[in-house]
């Protein structure tokens, strides 16, 4: 039985004015013991998140796949891991066009994170030319082919499909293709590491909100959200987590 898993990605907002919602999210985890919540925060937050919300688990969203050394800017496993953070988002597709990363680069950083103890969330999804093209299978299972840490099992490993053109736009595909493509993803990872798969969570990710989660989440194989922009404040994330619930 895979439990929900609803994550917040707070992306690149948030400042210490905003920790009153970080609390009220909290306190909505807590009130709700049966679905997990968790918050991915910007990095310069972790530490203030992890201890102002004790019992609900903070993130980052990204992680250096060298654990020290000469990479200006970057933050390793071991950082995010003193700052507090208990699992790391990887691969999420902002990086993917922001930064230039690769699904190569996800599985080097999913791998960091992993030496280190940090649970790992590996983000893929097409583009909306893939998708109008009918590529979208082709393409999320080639990057769950290159990416997929060794090692890969659900008690710290999660996937997130993302189709990249549903992200902060407000369009999300039709319910039967949200189902079709996480058993897709689902028959992808049994092939790749066998019956594990079955417990392996998979979230749905891209302009969910609190209309649309129930509907979302209800269906067979996806087994919770990451959330972007409806998780920024408790008003617009908690009625999320209820859906879950
Ligand atoms: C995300 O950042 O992973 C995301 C899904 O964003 P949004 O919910 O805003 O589409």
């Amino acid at each position: 039985m895979r439990r929900k898993l609803v994550a917040g990605n707070w992306k690149m907002h948030g400042l210490r004015a905003h920790m009153a919602e970080i609390e009220a999210i909290a306190a909505a985890a807590a009130a709700h013991p049966q679905v997990d919540v968790l918050l991915c925060v910007p990095a310069t937050l972790i530490a203030l998140a992890a201890e102002v919300a004790d019992n609900l688990p903070i993130g980052a969203q990204d992680v250096h796949e060298n654990d020290l050394g000469a990479h200006t800017g970057c933050v390793s496993a071991p950082m995010l891991l003193e700052a507090g953070a208990k699992v790391v988002i990887v691969g999420h597709s902002e990086r993917r066009a922001d930064q230039h990363e690769t699904s190569h680069d996800a599985w080097a950083k999913a791998a960091a994170a992993r030496r280190h103890g940090l649970g790992v969330i590996l983000c893929c999804g097409e583009t909306e030319a893939e998708h109008d093209a009918g590529r979208a299978e082709r393409i999320v299972q080639s990057q769950i082919e290159k990416s997929l840490p060794d090692g890969a099992a659900p008690d710290w490993l999660t996937i997130a499909y993302e189709p990249r053109w549903a992200i902060g736009t407000g369009k999300t595909p039709t319910l039967e293709e949200i189902a079709s493509m996480h058993a897709i993803l689902r028959a992808k990872l049994r092939g790749m590491i066998g019956a594990a798969a079955n417990d392996m969570r998979i979230l749905y990710g891209g302009s969910v909100t609190g209309s649309n989660a129930a509907s979302i989440l209800a269906l067979e194989d996806v087994d919770g959200a990451l959330v972007g922009g409806a998780s920024l404040t408790a008003a617009k994330f908690v009625p999320i987590i209820e859906a879950a619930a």
